[in-house]
């Protein structure tokens, strides 16, 4: 490769300067689109960057490094109550989602696992292309695990909540707290039971409640939440702020399997060439499932079809299904649809008549419940 020659005797050219406008240009007028434009933005990080829906301004509350204490602002679920406790008094959202969906790397509401135990909603309505693309490539020989993993949703509290550490804090009033299932409602509903007599400490109670401190240490892929325990309070909450707590199902994005799907294959590049045919198939299968499979437990089939020699063990070394989410690792175990399966057969033993629907009237169920997923 030749050197780059140079004209060092030669000044300079100048860039040609356009001619001065004769008459004056309104800039201001003309850059205002630009300027509104990014100042609407100026929050976004994609278009489902969260799972609220958009427009909605949701304060959220970032916890960071150090200990913390908060009180838990209970609401009433809406239509959209993942564990159909529609018109309830709950204390969170327990929601499924995928994180860094299509080129956006957006946030969805995995409709299968969110509303899986919501049997009033169809089948059909519940698919996500996302799970049955990780279903379809475990049944690939020698699937990639990462990529598996990365597919798989993850399971998220969300909770109303008023921040206690200080006087700035407090003084935002309620924000929203969006949390790893394992690093806060795992630990609260343990240490809130008694285990001599099987009562719950309604640690949620706005008249007498109790504080919930915790630690949070370390952050990111390295974060782990410590120390939970409940404290006395001398205060109750005041009617104005359970009434500001936010119904946070009501406030998610729940997209269509096709919405997912056009997100999710617009920037999905196969790595494993030996899935290729997958994508026809989820792309081309959006038709409603037929009855007879409607009831067959998420992941089942393509685990049984896997060709599983052997029942897999907990790489925890935990008890299959017994011992789901008790694990930090439970959130990307490779085998956590088995796991979960076993644990809903454990379940349906315990249980041999279940019965998801409500059994309680709440005050406030008013009318008839539509299922709060858009078709
Ligand atoms: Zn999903």
């Amino acid at each position: 490769m030749s050197p780059v020659t140079r004209h060092p005797a030669r000044p300079p050219a100048r860039p040609p300067a356009r001619p001065a406008p004769k008459s004056k240009i309104d800039y201001k007028a003309l850059l205002q689109k630009s300027f509104q434009s990014s100042y609407e933005k100026r929050d976004d990080s994609g278009k489902f960057g969260s799972i609220w829906k958009p427009g909605l301004e949701i304060p959220q509350w970032k916890c960071s490094e150090g200990t913390h204490i908060i009180d838990i602002i209970p609401y009433i679920g809406g239509d959209s109550e993942p564990r159909g406790l529609s018109g309830e008094l709950v204390h969170y959202l327990d929601v499924w989602v995928h994180f860094g969906v299509g080129p956006g790397e957006d946030t969805v509401v995995c409709p299968t696992k969110t509303f899986r135990d919501r049997t009033d909603i169809p089948a059909d309505m519940k698919r996500c292309p996302i799970c049955e693309e990780e279903n379809e490539l475990k049944k690939v020989d020698g699937f990639d695990d990462e990529i598996v993993k990365s597919l798989r949703s993850k399971r998220r509290s969300i909770y109303n909540i008023i921040v206690r550490d200080n006087g700035k804090e407090e003084a935002k009033g309620l924000q929203v707290w969006d949390v790893a299932f394992f690093f806060m409602e795992k630990n609260l509903i343990d240490i809130c039971k008694n285990p001599n007599t099987g009562d719950f400490d309604y640690f949620v109670s706005p008249d007498d409640g109790k504080q919930i401190k915790f630690t949070q240490k370390g952050a990111k892929k390295n974060v782990s939440f410590l120390g939970h325990v409940l404290l006395p309070r001398d205060y109750t909450i005041d009617q104005e702020t359970m009434e500001s707590a936010i119904c946070l199902d009501e406030s998610m994005e729940v997209l269509t399997y096709e919405e997912i799907a056009d997100m999710f294959f617009a920037g999905y590049e196969r790595k494993a060439e030996e899935a290729t045919p997958v994508r026809t198939a989820a792309r081309t299968s959006r038709q409603p499932i037929s009855s007879s499979e409607e009831d067959v437990p998420f992941g089942s089939d393509s685990d049984t079809s896997a060709g599983e020699e052997a029942a897999p063990e907990c790489p925890e070394g935990g008890v299959l299904g017994a011992d789901m989410d008790r694990f930090r690792a439970c959130e990307n175990c490779t085998i956590f649809n088995i796991c979960l399966e076993e644990k809903d057969r454990l379940d349906a033993e315990a249980e041999p008549a279940p019965a998801p629907a409500q059994t309680r009237k709440p005050a406030t169920l008013t009318g008839t419940r539509k299922p709060g997923l858009r078709r």
